[in-house]
Order: C-alpha cells, then structure tokens, then sequence
C-alpha cells in the first residue's frame, strides 16, 4: 500500500485547517441534508436502534433501494436478494472489487481516476488498464477503449456522473462500454454516486438500464451523496444475487455491518418527493454557474461541469502551469484550496495545470471565495 498512504483529500483538507483558507478541496457540502433526515436519525438512536442491524441492511433501506431504482429509472431490483448496504460508497466498491477479481485479473478505470478505485484494485492485486479522459471535453476515445480489454479483463469500474471530470457519460457512450463489457464476460461496476446532481440538459443513464447489462452489472451509490450527509456512510450496491453475495461475503469482514440507526432513516430520505431532488439538482446548479463565472473572472478557463459538484479548471491563462505546485501554493496566494488533477491521472502530464473546485458550499462562500481567487491575477 505504500503508493496509497495518505489521500489528496485528506492532505488539502489539513492544509485548508492549518492556514485558515475556504476549503473548495475535499467535496463536502457545508449544509446538512434534509431536517426530517437528521430528526429520524437522531429519534433511531433515541429508540434503542443501536445494536448490529442484519448483514445486508435493514429491511427498509433495501426496500427503499429497489423502490427508488424503479422510480427513477425503471429498474426492477429484488429487496431481498439484490441490495447490500454497505460503508459508504467505498466500501461497496472495495468489496465488490476484492469479490471480483483474483489477483492478475484486469480492471478497466477511466482517468481523472477516483483516488479508492486505484487502491481497491491493488488490494485484489488486479491490475488496472487505463482509458484516459481529456481536458476540456473528457469524451471518450472508442479506440482507447476497445485498447483497454483484453482476454483477462474481469471489471470495467465506470463512474458517472464523473468525479472529477464533471461528465455525464452518454448513453452512446455508456453503451459501447456495455457491449465491449459483454463481448468479453466482464462485470461493470458503475459508481453512481452523484446520480441526482446533473444539470442542463444531461441525463443520468444507469447502466443497468441499457438492455441486456442488468444481468452483469453492479451500481453502487451513497446517502452522502444524495442527502449531504458524507459522514454517516452509508451506501449500497445492488445487482444480481451471486454477485451481491460475493460483495456480502467480503463486506462481513470489512466492518460486518454499519450505520444501524442512519439505515432507516436513509430509507425514509430516499421516498422524499421530487421537489427534493430537483431542488437539489437546481440549487447545485446556481452554485456551478456561480463558480464557473467567478472562476472566469478570476482568469481561469473552465469546463463546465455537466454533473458533480466538481469543476476543473485551467490556470494557465493566469501563468501558473503546475497544478500541484499551485495547490500548494493556493492558501498563500488566495487563501483558498484546491485539489490538482493530475494526481488522479497515470500520465499526470495529461492534466499538469489543472485544478479542481468543489461548489457544493453556500453562496457566501463561494462569493468569498472567488473574490480572493481575484487576487491571483498578475
Ligand atoms: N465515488 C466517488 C466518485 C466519490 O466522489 C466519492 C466521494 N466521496 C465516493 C465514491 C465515496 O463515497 P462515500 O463517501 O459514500 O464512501
Ligand atoms: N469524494 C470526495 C472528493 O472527491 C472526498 C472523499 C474523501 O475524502 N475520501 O473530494
């Protein structure tokens, strides 16, 4: 694990706490998620649910999966034998990885990389074939995809919404990946984690709900996401039973269980109307727009993120070509931090001066915050 031993997030979140500076680094929201969330939880604890709830979740909470993939997206997802709760999404991507894949094995990820996919993937001593996505637009190359399998591919790790690129994966996208999946009997397992934070005229496409992938593919997501609330950890994957009980085997002796008192009130959260979740997506969105155009004013180029809560931006423009070095810099400078992309890339030259903002802070916050990243014109 030596590659592995501290997190970016982890390592700019303690700069941003020893220098004072507003923390658009590590992606979490400074506003808890919805009151009725929090109240449920806190009356579980209240009333006594506070042993080991059952290995693969409490009732409710599978209940409330399988319900909210058929609301959303058609999906038909069986409570009992389909759903497993798990530690946050990390865990479910830990443990469907090390159920998966013998050592040897290949796992196809697309770069900018999530930091735990790479790690998981070494744990299982599997090893990862890389599709690069590039700056501005991130789109995927079919030909470097069609590159990435080969006879020992065994997972394609997908991640859409993207972090953090930003991208919605297209459906034409989404389906290539499907069939290139199937032409070699890989799994995909999709981490759909921003599922509800899509703006514009992006649509989330399941892959589950592509004809013929349900029957090899695992999606993962988490209430930290969806409902603010990135310190409980909680999160499920569900998808055909063998392949649910292969990651259940494994969760059993990661944490064996997890969050009982959060899991029903997860479940209640997940049955919220839908001016919740569109309130969710628009106000994000005012929030990207808000730090998009601070961002440019500041002299930045910026893609424009299609999901997340994750923009990346090019400081070129302002004479700064190093991304790591910026970041580091950044408290100094702007008093604001940063996470640099490159560090989520094999190639890092492939993303050298980029740098990555989270919007997910209130207004007042981001106002701040680009008024300081003013201060970084020449
Ligand atoms: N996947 C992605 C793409 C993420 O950005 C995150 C961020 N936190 C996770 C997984 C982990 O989710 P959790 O906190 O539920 O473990
Ligand atoms: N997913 C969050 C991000 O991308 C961080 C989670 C973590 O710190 N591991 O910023």
């Amino acid at each position: 694990m030596s590659p592995f031993t501290s997190t970016i997030f982890a390592e700019i979140t303690a700069l941003a706490t020893s220098t004072g500076a507003i923390n658009l680094g590590q992606g979490f929201p400074d506003t808890d998620g919805p009151q009725s969330l929090l109240d449920d939880a806190c009356a579980a604890i209240q009333g006594g649910a506070n042993q080991y709830p059952p290995g693969p979740g409490v009732p409710q909470l599978r209940e409330a999966v399988a319900e909210h993939q058929k609301r959303f997206y058609g999906l038909d997802v069986d409570p009992e034998r389909e759903v497993l709760v798990t530690a946050g999404a990390t865990e479910a991507i830990a443990a469907t990885v090390l159920a998966l894949c013998e050592a040897g094995d290949e796992v196809v990820t697309f770069d900018p990389v999530y930091d735990s996919y790479a790690a998981s993937i070494a744990l299982a001593g599997a090893v990862r074939r890389t599709v690069a996505l590039r700056w501005p637009d991130f789109a995927l190359d079919p030909d470097a995809l069609r590159a990435a399998f080969s006879e020992r591919t065994r997972v394609v790790l997908v991640n859409t919404p993207h972090n953090p690129a930003g991208k919605v994966f297209t459906r034409a996208e989404l389906e290539l990946i499907g069939s290139l999946a199937r032409e070699h009997g890989a799994i995909v397992v999709t981490d759909e984690v921003y599922e509800h934070q899509v703006f514009d005229d992006a649509e989330h496409v399941p892959m589950a709900a592509l004809p013929g992938m349900a029957e090899q593919t695992v999606t993962i997501s988490s209430a930290g996401k969806t409902f603010s609330v990135t310190g409980w950890k909680v999160g499920w994957l569900h998808g055909p039973a063998e392949l649910v009980s292969a990651a259940r085997a494994v969760k059993q002796f990661l944490t064996f269980v997890n969050a009982g008192p959060m899991q029903p009130a997860v479940a209640s959260a997940l049955s919220l109307g839908d001016d919740f979740y569109t309130g969710l997506a628009s106000d994000l969105r005012r929030k990207r727009d808000l730090l998009c155009a601070g961002l440019r004013a500041a002299g930045f180029e910026v893609s424009v993120p299609q999901g997340t809560y994750f923009v990346i931006a090019d400081p070129t423009p302002l004479g700064h070509d190093d991304g790591v070095q910026l970041c580091r810099r950044l408290p100094e400078l702007a008093g604001v931090v940063a996470v640099p992309v490159s560090v989520f890339y094999d190639d890092p030259e492939a993303a050298r001066p980029l740098v990555r903002f989270a919007f997910c802070k209130r207004d007042d916050v981001l106002h701040d915050a680009v008024e300081r990243l003013g201060r970084l014109r020449p």
